[in-house]
């Protein structure tokens, strides 16, 4: 049990379960706003959903078409700041989409939603550095457009096209992290590899919460005046607090990005509405990253409960039929794709088998939970610290402090690319100060070698030999750790 000689802290104000990138920033502005704060991850920080995003961050143009201008205004001001406060990750990225002659992808209608944007996002570069500013969308002629993407990728009858501005969070996992490793900065205790399996109760509500090291075994309890679960998908930990589980969304919706390692044309990414097998049309996004693109969103409604779903070959296969125009016709194989990002996300109420707009937001008195407990639930990474803010309001409230007024003013310290290519120094790094656990945690969330594709074994091994002494790890326990992080990487279909 928990105690003087416990590796967690005896009590905090608030208790964070979960440090994807709503845990992970709500655990950082909390602790900037002066509360005690222990943010716990039954993995790795970033290593559930928010390490599998198609890593866009949206300013929200799609919700014009349904004229939710709130929604929209708080995805540009979460990309603002987001450029404002790690622009070595965020950087702007531009966007294309072919024109239709009739519809909502005409040229008139672009013309009024292009006209529309700027005007509800005139304040989008505030404070931004210059080099991360984005400028305004415009329409552009067949012409341009032609010269933007070759004909493979669009047929000759195209119309030309709209090319808007959104950023693109080069790495997620260390953006991520950036969040976490300032929560640590103002005080915070970072937990990970750590599972919650209980919340503590009492007749007034919700005291703290009871953990346990799945590696040593150790168990303790932490009490908190506070515990805000932010705990993304029901995972396999999920059945042993049956009461969160039953309350998170009953319904959700697989989601699935493709990356492959295919060249693509510039820099300039493409919104395509893509037929699909079943006849319908799918809207599918393509990023340019590192040497190849990112394709998605597949969204299919979720037939395992599991928060890293499965995805079969033959879907993959599939979908691959999906791109094949995009890339020459008939010529992407298997072998093009060198990872596959695949999470789970609320389903919307309305149109199961989509993902919901829908932020949940529940303390008790909405909800059947204790006092001292809130649920968060985001739906986009780009927004997760918009969320963080309004779930730390309700804390505050809850907990009878101060509204929060503390805000990420200047950039994040930690948000810094990893050096490429990596080195003995950023392994070390890594391990002694950015909360790496194990060899997973560097090569897929520090270093950025496994992110894209799958590390050779001999990359895994270099590795392991740097870290081995660090971590205290003899010969079997090296070797066991290189296993374990190739099966890992071959989970994800790296
Ligand atoms: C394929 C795909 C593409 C996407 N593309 C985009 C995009 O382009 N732009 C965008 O803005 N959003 C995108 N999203 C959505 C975005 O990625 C998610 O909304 C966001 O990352 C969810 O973050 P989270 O912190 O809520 O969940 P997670 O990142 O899953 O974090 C939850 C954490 O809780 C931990 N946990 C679970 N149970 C326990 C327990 N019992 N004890 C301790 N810890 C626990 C998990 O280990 C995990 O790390 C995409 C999602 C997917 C799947």
């Amino acid at each position: 049990m928990s105690g003087a000689a416990s590796r967690w802290p005896v009590a905090v104000d608030l208790v964070v379960v979960g440090g994807g990138i709503a845990g992970s920033s709500l655990a950082s502005l909390a602790a900037r706003n002066g509360l005690s704060v222990l943010l716990v991850d039954r993995g790795d920080i970033g290593g559930g959903v928010s390490a599998n995003s198609l890593k866009v961050i949206h300013g929200g143009l799609r919700y014009l078409q349904h004229l939710d201008i709130r929604r929209m205004r708080e995805s540009i001001a979460a990309r603002s700041l987001l450029l404002r406060i790690a622009p070595d990750l965020v950087v702007p990225r531009a966007f294309a989409m072919p024109l239709t002659r009739f519809g909502t992808r005409s040229r008139p209608a672009l013309t009024l939603a292009l006209a529309l944007n700027e005007w509800i996002s005139a304040d989008r570069n505030r404070d931004v550095r210059a080099d991360r500013q984005l400028p305004a969308a415009r329409l552009i002629d067949r012409v341009d457009m032609a010269h933007l993407f070759p004909e493979v990728i669009l047929p000759s009858g195209q119309r030309g096209g709209a090319v808007w501005y959104d950023a693109v969070a080069e790495d997620t996992e260390r953006l991520t992290l950036a969040f976490a490793l300032d929560a640590r900065r103002h005080g915070a205790f970072l937990a990970t590899h750590t599972n919650v399996t209980r919340l503590l109760t009492n007749a007034t509500g919700c005291r703290g919460i009871a953990l346990v090291d799945p590696c040593t075994g150790e168990q303790g309890e932490v009490t908190a005046r506070h515990v805000a679960w932010a705990a993304g998908a029901p995972s396999a930990g999920a059945e042993q607090w049956p009461s969160v589980a039953a309350a998170a969304p009953a319904r959700w919706v697989r989601a699935v990005n493709l990356v492959i390692d295919r060249p693509w044309p510039g820099p300039v990414g493409l919104a395509v509405p893509v037929r699909r097998r079943d006849g319908g049309w799918r809207n599918l996004f393509f990023v340019p990253w590192r040497s190849g693109v990112m394709v998605g969103t597949w969204y299919d409604p979720a037939t395992s409960g599991l928060a890293r779903p499965a995805v079969a070959e033959s879907e993959i296969e599939a979908w691959l039929e999906d791109v094949q125009g995009a890339f020459g016709g008939g010529t992407l194989t298997r072998s093009d794709v060198v990872t596959v990002h695949a999470g789970l996300l609320p389903a919307s109420r309305s149109r199961p088998g989509e993902p919901s707009r829908e932020v949940v937001l529940q303390s008790a008195g909405e909800h059947a939970w204790p006092s001292g407990f809130t649920l968060v639930q985001t739906v986009k990474y780009t927004t997760a610290p918009m969320v963080a803010r309004r779930a730390l309001v309700r804390i505050a409230a809850a907990l009878d402090a101060p509204e929060p007024v503390a805000w990420w003013n200047e950039p994040l310290r930690d948000a810094t690319r990893a050096a490429e290519p990596w080195t003995p120094a950023s392994i070390r790094h890594a391990i002694e100060n950015e909360e790496a656990r194990n060899l997973e945690d560097i090569v897929f969330r520090r270093i950025g070698s496994g992110a894209f594709r799958s590390p050779a074994r001999s990359e895994v091994e270099a590795i392991a030999a740097i870290a081995a002494p660090l971590f205290g790890w003899d010969a079997a326990a090296t070797g066991r750790a290189v296993e374990a992080c190739l099966r890992g990487s071959a989970e994800t279909g790296r």
